[in-house]
């Protein structure tokens, strides 16, 4: 009943017990998962996994971290000719990230764009990483305004006022476990956004939320965040998975259906 609409269990980082980490989210009822690509190696291992388990969706997309390398028209085209592959449910990560030097801002806005077009152009959701950079990030969520852009705003660390412009431009609020972290600024978040709005992710193999910090994220533990959440918005744990769940058939293109071979 659980969702992780976000973690990266294609990484290297699983390599060794994948099989293990699977079984332990089927355990703790995590009944849906979306493995997003972060360049054209990545998005092709996300397909590749989604292919041999029936709860499990890939997106394709050029992490804003990848543009020094990877920044080609040949990337553009590769990973559009991806998005007719049969589980692909959304372009991403992509997005601006300018809390590292290093990475051209000029340059992550135009990779940016040309991947929310192709988003746009195929009617796809598109899953969007922003750190560091919301004025840049809403800007061009606007500029590039549709009637079909919508998407999430992945690991979601901006305040009210963002969420609430995202929400405007289409997108709902992605929470990951930072959520349980003592400084979070994000339970204030959780607190005023719609439950329509929001989705729950781990992000992993990165930020695992209290009491896990400091050891490598799993799918498994998107059930603390969704407790959390259940308990700002007092409502049952049941109730809030009910809801965040049918959040994600409301954005992604999943078919129902798929659900009832889910336990
Ligand atoms: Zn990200
Ligand atoms: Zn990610």
């Amino acid at each position: 009943m659980f969702v992780d609409v976000h973690c990266h269990l294609s990484f290297p980082e699983f390599d060794e017990d994948r099989p293990e980490v699977i079984r332990r989210l089927r355990e703790q009822n995590i009944s849906l998962l979306i493995d997003p690509g972060t360049n054209t190696e990545t998005s092709r291992r996300s397909i590749e996994l989604s292919a041999h388990h029936e709860f499990i969706y890939a997106t394709v997309g050029l992490h804003p971290h990848e543009i020094s390398t990877a920044f080609s028209p040949e990337t553009f085209s590769l990973l559009e000719a991806l998005t007719t592959e049969p589980k692909v449910v959304g372009i991403g990560e992509i997005g601006l990230d300018y809390h590292y030097p290093g990475y051209d801002a000029k340059t992550q806005q135009e990779a940016f764009r040309s991947m929310l077009r192709i988003a746009k152009k195929h009617d796809l959701p598109a899953v969007v990483h922003s750190r560091d950079a919301w004025e840049d990030t809403l800007r061009i969520l606007k500029e590039e305004q549709s009637s079909n852009l919508r998407g999430i705003m992945h690991c979601f660390s901006g305040n009210m006022e963002h969420a609430r412009q995202c929400i405007l431009s289409g997108f709902k609020i992605s929470i990951p476990g930072t959520l349980t972290y003592k400084k979070s600024s994000l339970p204030e978040v959780v607190g005023e956004v719609a439950i329509g709005d929001l989705l729950t992710e781990t992000d992993a193999p990165y930020l695992p939320p209290v009491p896990f910090r400091g050891k490598r994220n799993e799918p498994s533990y998107v059930r603390i965040v969704t407790e959390k959440i259940a308990a700002i918005k007092e409502l049952t744990v049941e109730k809030t998975a009910a809801i965040i769940k049918n959040n994600v058939f409301t954005l992604f293109p999943i078919r129902r259906h798929s659900q009832t071979s889910i336990p």
